[in-house]
């Protein structure tokens, strides 16, 4: 297996801003862990971050959120990238919808994905969908994600993803 994090949105906006869920704090610790784990191990991280144009077609559902160039478009601050860290700008739920991160999973040889982040049901999720079906094992860290809308979405990204949900304090045994 070759591994690569993608953590989605743990953006400003997201844990306090416009879009924050009760639930978005909670993740945030988590999230380190698992960010810790993946560079002690010296596997790609990847900073999957909306960064939208006022004209992204999602802005009219949603309002302004994580707007481009913005405090609330950053990474939130326990959490900031490293130099090392690949940096994806998205304009929709997708982190592989007009972007280059498939160039450069492919490039790395990357054959798994490992999903943390905002939203479990959103942008997580049609990552996750998206990351299928170009042939990546998808496995999502429970507590470093939070859902929105759908509370039972472990059942479905198991059932339609395959994918693996497992714990950040179960981590290692899977890398
Ligand atoms: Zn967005």
């Amino acid at each position: 297996m070759k591994p690569a994090l993608l953590v989605i949105d743990i953006l400003n906006d997201f844990v306090k801003g416009p879009l924050k869920t009760r639930e978005a704090e909670v993740i945030i610790n988590p999230a380190k862990t698992t960010i810790n784990t993946f560079r002690k191990k010296g596997y790609p991280v990847f900073y999957i971050n909306d960064s939208h144009y006022k004209e992204d077609f999602e802005i009219e559902l949603w309002g302004p959120h994580a707007m481009k160039n913005s405090r609330g478009a950053k990474v939130y601050e326990e959490l900031e990238p490293y130099d090392s860290d690949y940096i994806i700008e998205k304009h929709t739920y997708s982190g592989f919808f007009e972007t280059p991160l498939d160039y450069l999973l492919r490039t790395l040889r990357i054959d798994t994905v490992f999903l943390i982040g905002l939203d479990a049901d959103i942008c997580v999720r049609h990552t996750a969908a998206d990351a299928f079906f170009r042939g990546y094992k998808v496995y999502v860290v429970r507590d470093a994600v939070a859902s929105r809308i759908d509370k039972n979405w472990e059942e479905y990204f198991s059932k339609a993803y395959n994918a693996k949900i497992i714990n950040s304090f179960e981590l290692e045994e899977y890398l």
